[in-house]
Parts: structure tokens; C-alpha cells; sequence
């Protein structure tokens, strides 16, 4: 028997209509999808509590750990609505911004928006992007309640549209009435991980793992860094990474603010900073994009996720394309190969250990150390680390290596967890039912039953002195598989 091959870049796919039966969860996960993303830009919260029941069922049939993510709305700034569903904007035109509009008023003169910060937000020159962007404005006069603009690019602009500045600097706080709502609503959905959108400070994340915990609920939080001025001062940034346990380059967004072609020296700062940070990172939106309606992918996209993979991504994100796409099965597919084809690659494979760094504890030194080991003995091919927090095998999950990492571990929220690191296999093991001078050989022989091992291997093993303590972790063996 061969061994499996195990991709270790993980998969987040955001449900939505084309996603949200439990035929086609399922269906999701056998292609290989490790976290659901659910939405709370849209939907009612009794409609993510019942998705989240299906994803439980499906996942515990597959046998796989599977994470839920709660993507909450925060304060995107959008224009109000307009009279007819839509109107046409023409390069040249006048477009007026008017906070007096109320819903339903606007037209193709002007439109209505909920920011009352809008006028000392913006100046004379400034450009303002509606819709990702894909409508652009020049701010020709700020009067005490509206903005006049000419149309630089036109289209059609329907209601609702997301409006953002060039350069950034729209900004709101992160965490609204809605957000709070959903917050409490999560009881019911009971999230693996929650992400915080436009954040714009480490103030964000307290508060948010506040309120989660004020439920009894102790997600990992997701930042997504989607606004211009978080990227631009690195103190801020740092903060905020801290804070969290991972963050989202959450490109859309943030995209529209800095450009594109800023966007890809920004994906690989945030990437390789957070991994240096301990952290994890998720690269999301329009990756596949054009799988929408495409049952494949173009080659620009390929390497947009295998470069993403290059780059470190813990774990890359489908949006719209398995939300509403015609093919959700197909781009997980596709995503799962492309992410394989990168990790074939041998700087995704190799590591340079922290070399420059001093460790800090003797958890660190033994993930770093096995690491070190199983990237240069060849016999090796896995770590089994028996964890109670997760903390070990998301340090090793840290640098670059071919093998996996399998995460040992009987609780379940560190299984959950662990699902978006990339590189780790989380099992269920319970080291508690055997004596200590057992455990070993029993871990081993469940990795055997399961495929992921074979006699004359060797495998390197990890865990603590006094097992069932988190942070304890301060033996490393090298053990062969009989
Ligand atoms: P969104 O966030 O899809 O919720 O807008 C991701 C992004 O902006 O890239
Ligand atoms: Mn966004």
C-alpha cells in the first residue's frame, strides 16, 4: 500500500445558494474542502444555524475534522438605494453623493448613504470606488452634507454597492449593531473561527472575543486586513496579528484600495509576517473567479493559488465561486490540484529553521528541532505530535516541510482548530486510555491503521513529560514502525 498524498495547503469554501444543501456539503467535502465559510452578509442567523447543522452532520459521516467559519458583515460602507433597481453611469457625468437622500431617492443624479462621516472623510481630488471598483468617482466639491463627483469610469451601478476610497481612510468602527446581533446569535451555529472584517486595530479583536466569550464561545478569531491604513503602518498591523489567531488577505477589499498591483508585495508581507508571528493566513477572493461559470479554470488562476501556496497561505478561500458558481464541486477540485502541483515544488518543502532566532520555550525548541529532523532524515515520513492545545503542531505547521504533521488529540476544539493549519492532519486520539509506556506504540499503530504510515518507516514523536497539560511539550523521539 502506498502511502496517501495529503495536500497540505487547506481549502475554505464559503456556502451560499449553489453550496448550502446537504447533498452538496458533502459533495464539498469529498473534493476536499476543510473549513465552510459562512456569510453573514447575508442570511438570517436561523439560516447559518442550519447550514452549520448540516456541515456537523456531514463532516462527522466523512469522518474528517471540518471546520465553520463566521465571516461577519462589519461596516462596509455602501450607498443607500436607488428609485429603479438601477442606473447607468457615463464617463464626464456629474454624480452627487447626498446624505440627505433617503432609501429609495436615489437616481442618476445622485443617491443616499448611511455614513455620516462621508463629508469630513473626503476631499477636493480624492477618488471613491463603488462597487469593487468597478465605478470610479472623482470628488470635485465637499458641501456641509454631499459630495460632488464627475464619473471617471462608468457602468451600471444598482443599489447597495460597496463605495471605498483610494488610498483608504472610509472608516467606520469595525464591530456594528448588526455584527453584535450575529455575535450572539453564534450560540447556535457554535463557530470553529470567527473573522472580524475591516478591522482596524487590536481594540477590534478584544472586543470581539469579549462578547464571544460573554457566550461562552472561545473561536479563533480571523482579522482580515482589508483597509489601506492597517497595511501602511506596520505598529498596527503588528497589534493586530497578535491579537488574533491568524488573519485574511482579504484581497477584495483591500484590492480597491491599494490596487492590484500593490496587492501582490502586500499578500506576500502579510503572509510571510504572520507565519513569523505564529499566526495563520488565509489568501481570499477571486481565485478561481472565473469558475463562476467556467467548469475550469484559467491558467492565470492556477498560478495565482500555487503562488499563494509559494508564498506560505496557510489555507486559500472560494467566495462567490462556490457561494453561487455553477460548478462549487469542480473549483474545489481544481483548487485542490493546483495547491498539490506547488507543494511539489522544493521551496515549499524546505526551510531555513529560524535560524537567526532565539526560541522560547522547550515547546518551541521541540517543534522547531523535529522540523529540523524531518526535513533532513530521509526515513522519515511524518511527526506525530500528541498535543492538548494545539500549540506544538501549529508551531510546526510554521515552517515549510514535505511531511505531515499529524495533530494528536482527544479534545475537539483543538482538532477543529487545527484544520486550518496547513500541513496538519487533525486526529482523534485519546493517549489518556493507555498506560505511559504505551502511548507511543498505540499512536503508531492508529497512524498505520489509518493508512498514513507503513512498516519500515520511520516517524519522529512529540509530547510532554506529563501528558493532558497544554504548553508542556519537551520530548522528541524518533521511533520506527514495526
Ligand atoms: P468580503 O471579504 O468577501 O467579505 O468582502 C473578503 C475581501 O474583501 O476580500
Ligand atoms: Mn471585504
Amino acid at each position: 500500500m502506498t502511502p496517501k498524498v495529503n495536500r497540505r495547503t487547506k481549502i475554505v469554501a464559503t456556502i451560499g445558494p449553489g453550496s448550502e444543501s446537504e447533498d452538496m456539503i458533502a459533495r464539498l467535502i469529498a473534493a476536499g474542502v476543510n473549513v465552510f465559510r459562512l456569510n453573514f452578509s447575508h442570511g438570517t442567523s436561523e439560516q447559518h444555524a442550519e447550514v452549520a447543522r448540516r456541515i456537523r452532520k456531514q463532516s462527522a459521516i466523512a469522518g474528517r475534522y471540518v471546520g465553520i467559519l463566521a465571516d461577519l458583515q462589519g461596516p462596509k460602507i455602501r450607498i443607500s438605494t436607488f428609485r429603479d433597481d438601477a442606473i447607468e453611469l457615463a464617463a464626464g457625468d456629474s454624480f452627487r453623493l447626498d446624505l440627505t437622500l433617503a432609501e429609495g431617492e436615489g437616481d442618476s443624479r445622485g443617491v443616499g448613504l448611511d455614513y455620516r462621516e462621508l463629508c469630513s472623510s473626503v476631499s477636493r481630488g480624492d477618488t471613491l470606488l463603488l462597487d469593487d471598483g468597478r465605478i470610479r468617482l472623482r470628488v470635485d466639491e465637499v458641501e456641509a452634507s454631499a459630495v460632488n463627483c464627475t464619473v471617471l469610469i462608468g457602468g451600471k451601478l444598482s443599489s447597495r454597492k460597496g463605495i471605498n476610497r483610494l488610498g483608504g481612510g472610509l472608516a467606520a468602527p469595525a464591530l456594528t449593531t448588526k455584527d453584535m446581533a450575529d455575535i450572539d446569535s453564534l450560540t447556535e451555529v457554535r463557530p470553529d473561527f470567527v473573522a472580524v472584517s475591516f478591522v482596524s486595530s487590536e481594540e477590534d479583536i478584544f472586543q470581539t472575543r469579549e462578547l464571544l466569550q460573554k457566550h461562552g464561545m472561545d473561536p479563533g478569531i480571523i482579522a482580515k486586513i482589508e483597509r489601506a491604513e492597517v497595511v501602511a503602518d506596520g505598529d498596527v498591523l503588528n497589534g493586530i496579528i497578535l491579537a488574533s489567531l491568524g488573519v485574511m488577505v482579504a484581497r477584495g477589499d483591500l484590492g480597491v484600495e491599494v490596487g492590484d498591483a500593490q496587492l501582490i508585495g502586500i499578500q506576500k508581507e502579510l503572509i510571510a509576517r504572520a507565519r513569523k508571528m505564529d499566526r495563520v493566513v488565509i489568501t481570499a477572493t477571486q481565485m478561481m473567479e472565473s469558475m463562476i461559470d467556467s467548469s475550469m479554470p484559467t491558467r492565470a488562476e492556477v498560478f495565482d493559488v500555487a503562488n499563494a501556496v509559494l508564498d506560505g497561505t496557510d489555507a486559500v478561500m472560494l467566495s462567490a465561486e462556490t457561494a453561487v458558481g455553477k460548478y462549487p464541486v469542480e473549483v474545489v477540485a481544481a483548487m485542490a490540484d493546483a495547491a498539490l502541483g506547488a507543494e511539489r515544488q522544493a521551496v515549499a518543502r524546505t526551510s531555513h529553521y529560524r535560524l537567526d532566532r532565539q526560541f522560547s520555550s522547550p515547546q518551541e525548541t521541540i517543534a522547531m528541532s523535529a522540523i529540523y529532523a524531518a526535513n533532513h532524515y530521509s526515513d522519515v515520513r511524518g511527526i506525530a505530535c500528541l498535543t492538548e492545545s494545539g500549540n506544538t503542531p501549529l508551531l510546526m505547521s510554521r515552517l515549510s516541510s514535505g511531511l505531515p504533521i499529524f495533530g494528536l488529540s482527544s479534545k475537539a476544539e483543538t482538532l477543529q482548530k487545527l484544520c486550518l493549519c496547513r500541513g496538519v492532519i487533525p486526529l482523534y486520539f485519546d493517549a489518556s486510555v493507555f498506560d505511559h509506556d504505551e502511548v507511543d506504540a498505540q499512536a503508531i499503530e492508529f497512524l498505520k491503521d489509518g493508512g498514513y504510515l507503513q512498516r519500515g518507516d520511520a516517524i519522529l514523536l512529540t509530547k510532554g513529560t506529563v501528558m493532558g497539560r497544554s504548553g508542556s511539550t519537551n520530548i522528541i523521539k524518533i521511533l520506527p514502525v514495526q
